[in-house]
């Protein structure tokens, strides 16, 4: 099992979800059920745009997998 994220191009809300590699990635933001979700690699320098309260919020984020993750965690950690 590893964790995935997933940021919603409409809204920027990331989910993370809990996968094996041949599960399904999921379609919808559960947000705002946007379709464009992009798929974000762990521990990898991907630039985040913008910043502020969501990067401070991903920043924050690296612990997730350990202490059992979440959904919409970019507003709750
Ligand atoms: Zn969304």
């Amino acid at each position: 099992m590893a964790i995935y994220h997933y940021r919603c191009e409409d809204c920027g809300v990331v989910t993370c979800v809990w996968a094996k590699m041949s599960d399904p990635a999921p379609t919808h933001c559960p947000e705002c059920n946007s379709t464009k979700l992009t798929k974000l690699m762990e521990r990898t320098s991907f630039t985040l745009k913008g910043g502020g309260w969501f990067a401070q919020g991903y920043a924050g984020h690296d612990n997730c997998p350990s202490s059992g993750c979440c959904s919409g965690c970019a507003h709750n950690h």
